[in-house]
């Protein structure tokens, strides 16, 4: 008997899976990858490319060579509803697909609800790819303005790259006046880093004139907002706000957690439906906290491409146990990044040297599969 694998979400989590299936395929098995688009972008490198340091290409990965070496049907279609007691997947072209085994890895939403009265001037950075092609329509149709405002809403390590690379791209593609705001809510810049990341950042801020907002913004057809009734006034809002999972997660019927967000065990296994795998932004775990970063969901990917050969075999599961200090390396978008680390905290040009070498090393790993087409 065929057991069906479907992968649901083409990006950080499962490159690893489809790189596990193109080495040792899973015998007895048909797999399936069902993705929103043919090309997935690497976030990290997203502020650098709209800072000008790379082109789009230096952080795609087309899918297409990936899936077909992997044995997997590529499927470009969203995800728009599952029934996990019947194993079915809803997708929006109206397929039904069923599964035997489903890893969801659809990655997150950016959360602006409180940002919709913005209109077209409202970027939302997630998902990856339509942002980019809504930047660069921004940037064509602000050439040749006097005066050009961009606010970045988000405190966290997003939000600060953004609104640094904003400011280079603005700075060097635009003429005329150009000003970056950042607003996040109070005390919410790079939570979760240390006080010296924080100053390093604030630092870096200040000196590239990027004015610091602190409060909760709301949308308005002008700009944003603060709860003090300062109304900032914004040609685009780049929202950088958390990631929050689809509504049809939530209507599935899968156990959640705070938020809608899939709950998981340790062996990222749905906690309510085991034939169900998840990883990324979509996760909560209900064992322990883990923060959703590209970082944990890349490190995840070869978690569940050895739990599905597990649940295929019978044997025991795996489980993802995250390092105690996770590395950042935070691009200032002036060839330079910040190095947060625990407690550690460094910042220049050789940080960006390495980031850029560690960057350019995940996209060309997967990329590289492209030269195998006919
Ligand atoms: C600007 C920016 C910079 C970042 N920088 C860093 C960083 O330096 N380090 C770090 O650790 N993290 C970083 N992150 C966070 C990181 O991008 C995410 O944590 C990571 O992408 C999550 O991986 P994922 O596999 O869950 O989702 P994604 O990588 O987002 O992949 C989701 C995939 O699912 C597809 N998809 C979406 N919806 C559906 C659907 N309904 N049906 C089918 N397919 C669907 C998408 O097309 C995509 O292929 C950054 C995020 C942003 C926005």
């Amino acid at each position: 008997m065929t057991i069906r694998i479907v992968l649901a979400g083409g990006g950080h989590a499962h490159l690893a899976v489809l790189a596990d299936w193109i080495g040792a395929p899973p015998e007895g098995t048909e797999r399936w990858l069902v993705t929103s688009h043919r090309q997935t972008a690497y976030s990290g490198m997203l502020p650098g490319w709209i800072a000008g340091d790379y082109p789009a290409e230096a952080l795609t990965i087309d899918l297409e060579p990936l899936a077909r070496l992997a044995g997997a049907r590529l499927v470009i279609a969203d995800v728009v509803g599952l029934d996990p007691e019947q194993h079915l997947l809803d997708l929006s072209t109206g397929v039904r697909l069923g599964f035997d085994l489903l890893s969801l890895a659809t990655g997150g939403e950016s959360d602006v609800s409180h940002l919709a009265a913005l209109g077209d001037r409202l970027l939302p950075v997630r998902p990856v790819l339509p942002f980019m092609a809504r930047w660069e329509a921004f940037v064509a149709g602000r050439q040749g303005r006097t005066l050009t405002r961009v606010a970045v809403v988000g405190g966290g390590a997003a939000g600060v790259e953004l609104a640094l690379a904003a400011e280079r791209s603005l700075r060097r593609q635009i003429g005329g006046t150009t000003k970056v705001i950042l607003v996040a809510p109070r005390d919410a810049l790079l939570a979760g880093h240390s006080e010296a990341v924080r100053r390093r950042a604030g630092d870096v801020l200040r000196a590239r004139d990027i004015a610091l907002h602190e409060g909760h913004a709301a949308g308005a057809p002008d700009g944003l907002m603060l709860p003090d009734g300062t109304m900032l006034a914004c040609d685009a809002v780049i929202a950088a706000t958390g990631s929050r999972p689809s509504d049809w997660i939530t209507d599935t019927g899968l156990a959640v957690r705070e938020g809608g967000f899939v709950a998981v065990g340790s062996d990222l296994r749905s906690v309510s439906h085991p034939d169900i795998f998840a990883a990324g932004d979509i996760v909560s775990r209900s064992d322990r906290r883990v923060e959703r970063s590209g970082v944990h969901a890349v490190k995840a990917g070869p978690v569940i491409a050895a739990n599905l050969k597990a649940a295929l075999a019978g044997t025991p599961m795996h489980d993802y146990i995250p390092r105690r200090r996770t590395l950042y390396l935070l691009a200032t978008g002036d060839r330079r990044a910040i190095l947060s680390w625990g407690k550690l905290t460094a910042g220049g040009h050789l940080v960006w040297r390495l980031k850029d070498w560690i960057d350019r090393r995940f996209v060309e790993r997967y990329a590289g599969f492209g030269q195998f087409r006919s």
